[in-house]
């Protein structure tokens, strides 16, 4: 049995962040093009999906955790009224000028962790991202990395999976 997982990187994959860097407030929250027609036939080609993202303006003061939660529990479940559900969205709170941490991206921690307790596949697995750090991420997790130019519809980058 091989459970097979994409992990996405949130802002300029899934979030459109052009025009904000930082985003947790829900009027922010601008998709990128394409992404619920894409998460769609991800779920129909039998892929988890897992959300990883880095939101070191928790550790600046920029907003908190609490908000954060708020809007990840919005966006699932306005991806759940498309069709599409998200297991788990998992961020990491530092940021690298105020505190050290293990789970920030380069590093691998947040997606070993989905991957012992949901018990998925790393050989069937792809982390979709637009940085280079989201890349290294994958590679120390044992995933393939899918780059993407930030901000745009990821289809072309994704559709040798889709059968
Ligand atoms: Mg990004
Ligand atoms: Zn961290």
């Amino acid at each position: 049995m091989s459970r097979k997982a994409i992990f996405l990187d949130r802002d300029g994959v899934l979030v459109n962040n052009s025009e904000n860097y930082y985003i947790w407030k829900y009027d922010q929250l601008q998709l990128v093009d394409g992404v619920n027609e894409n998460l769609k036939l991800l779920t129909d080609c039998g892929f988890l999906l897992f959300v990883v993202s880095n939101q070191g303006g928790i550790s600046k003061g920029n907003y908190s955790k609490n908000d954060v939660r708020k809007l990840h529990a919005r966006m699932t479940e306005n991806f759940r009224n498309q069709g599409i559900e998200i297991q788990e969205i998992v961020f990491c709170p530092h940021h690298p000028e105020v505190e050290k941490c293990m789970c920030r991206k380069p590093e691998s921690l947040l997606i070993d962790k989905l991957i012992a307790k949901y018990r998925l596949n790393q050989a069937v697995s792809f982390l979709i991202g637009d940085s280079e750090s989201d890349m290294e991420a994958a590679q120390a997790a044992g995933v393939q990395g899918i780059k993407i130019e930030p901000n745009q519809n990821m289809y072309p980058y994704i559709s040798f999976l889709i059968k």
